[in-house]
């Protein structure tokens, strides 16, 4: 029967086309990487002797039975820790340390193509360090450059991590700096908005890239004063339902309690620095779900900036920050990972996973909080944070065991990121 037959092959021929796609999609190139255990992101508890198979750029297999296929590549971790990519918290990749230069004259004297220059090769250098992603909060004067370096990298034509850009991040009125002899003059730090004007602003920023709307709930009207609050409830409270509609998170810069409050009660998602919360500052975050990043690394280089060694009497701000810091922990306050780089060198982000661990976290808690934790508080816990099948295969392997050790972290031999090695094993 020549019709059975032809209808056969035209049924295989159909198949084929069907199933082609797919196979070509398995061929992607595999890797499976064997190091002495697998630190998950989840699961505080390290897994001995897992195996994490990684075919294109994302995992799709992690455990103790994972075999290599016949043609994957091999490539043997021995000794070392293998984890998901490093979530810096809080980021400021156009600010380079002030002992190097002055916050005031990064702002108001460096050059734009200076400054963005100077951006990449510190993207670079976050990225070496095995931090795979950015939260990046304000380009503090440098506009959108932050959209371009982060398209940049995603198209790879710069190396660096996955970026969350702030964009020019938002400020109230007369509320920042750096200050010139000029009153009206417009503050470079930010945009200045006010009322209905921010929320237009939020829109503009989100118009022009913004992954994540930052606003200063507080800050020093007058330099030498303490931080008071800026923003009213109701301001904050709008320009965060125009982020949240459009499917971004809110960051909010506050230190005075009272910032806190209205930052918590506006909806924020994140609160960065919190240095004066009280314990009825972090029941409140608590209650409401809102994640503090606490920004430890940055006030302990400020004061070591001011002549502090490290050792003797603590300078008040680094005394009360560990007071704060254990205030939020026992409140069980959502804790992020993210030191405010910038402040201090990038590429040195472990500084704050190590301060969260003197200042009185468990190591495996300071991981979980800087892969699956930061990872869930921006919204892309979806994506990215764990080592599970299905998730991108952002990998960093370390010497030793970070869970037991925090400055492991630091012992950085290979970094994956969206499964492509750009670092590879020592
Ligand atoms: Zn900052």
């Amino acid at each position: 029967m020549f019709e059975g037959a032809a209808m056969r092959f035209l049924i295989i021929l159909m198949v084929l086309a069907l199933v082609g796609p797919i196979d070509a999609a398995a061929q992607a190139p595999a890797t499976l990487l064997r190091p002495a255990r697998v630190f998950d992101g989840v699961d505080p508890r390290p897994h001995e002797g897992w195996a994490v198979l990684v075919r294109g750029d994302r995992i799709e297999a992690a455990g103790a039975d994972v075999a290599a296929p016949p043609d994957a590549r091999v490539i043997e971790l021995p000794g070392m820790t293998l984890m998901p990519g490093l979530i810096e918290g809080h980021s400021h990749l156009f600010l380079h340390p002030y002992d190097e230069t002055s916050w005031d004259d990064q702002v108001l004297r460096e050059p734009l193509a200076l400054r963005t220059a100077r951006a990449v090769a510190q993207a670079r250098a976050t990225l070496m360090a095995g931090f795979t992603t950015v939260r990046d909060l304000g380009t503090e004067g440098a506009g959108y450059a932050d959209v371009g370096l982060r398209d940049a990298i995603e198209r790879g034509i710069v190396p660096g991590p996955r970026m969350l850009v702030a964009t020019r991040a938002l400020v109230a009125t007369g509320s920042y700096g750096p200050r010139t002899a000029d009153a009206e003059a417009p503050l470079l730090g930010a945009e200045e908005a006010d009322g209905p004007s921010l929320v237009a602003a939020t829109r503009r920023q989100i118009g022009g890239g913004a992954d994540v709307v930052k606003f200063y709930a507080d800050y020093r009207w007058r330099p030498g004063e303490e931080s008071r609050p800026t923003f009213t409830v109701e301001e904050m409270r709008a320009a965060t339902e125009v982020a949240h509609a459009a499917g971004r998170t809110v960051a909010a810069h506050a230190s005075s309690p009272e910032g806190m409050r209205r930052a918590i009660l506006a909806g924020v998602d994140t609160i960065e620095h919190g240095n004066a919360g009280t314990p009825e500052t972090f029941r409140l975050m608590r209650e409401h779900g809102t994640a503090l990043c606490p920004t430890l690394a940055a006030t302990d280089a400020i004061a070591r900036y001011r002549g502090w060694t490290g050792t003797g009497t603590e300078p008040d701000a680094v005394r009360e920050k560990r007071t704060s810091f254990a205030a939020a922990l026992a409140a069980g306050v959502t804790l992020c990972m993210g030191g405010d780089a910038g402040v201090y060198a990038h590429g040195d982000n472990a500084r704050e996973m190590e301060l969260m661990v003197d200042y009185g976290m468990r190591p495996a808690d300071v991981l979980v909080a800087a892969t699956s934790g930061n990872a869930r508080a921006f919204g892309i816990g979806d994506r990215i944070g764990a080592i599970r099948p299905g998730m991108v295969a952002d990998l960093v392997a370390v010497e030793g065991d970070p869970t037991r050790e925090i400055a492991a972290v630091r012992e950085v031999r290979m970094v994956m990121k969206d499964g492509v090695l750009v670092r590879l094993p020592d």
